[in-house]
């Protein structure tokens, strides 16, 4: 795995944020790859696709309760 860059990638644990109107979610402890020369945060393919499933699971949750205020989700990866 390299970044777009050609930079090196060190291992280690990065954080994902994603806000909408309804919902606010932050997950933790994510295993990710930061470049050691852009800064550039990636994740595996395999670490994209739990989120996703997870991000998806917030999304459904968020949707059926409706309080008029964004709804602030705290997940941990591990
Ligand atoms: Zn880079």
């Amino acid at each position: 795995m390299e970044c777009s860059c050609g930079g090196a990638l060190i291992e280690g644990r990065s954080t994902y944020r994603k806000g909408s109107e309804h919902y606010f979610f932050t997950l933790e402890n994510i295993p990710a790859f930061q470049c050691t020369r852009c800064g550039k945060v990636l994740f595996t393919d395999e670490i994209v696709e739990k989120i996703r499933k997870l991000e998806h699971r917030i999304e459904r949750d968020a949707n059926e309760i409706v309080t008029g205020k964004p709804s602030v989700r705290l997940g941990d990866y591990s």
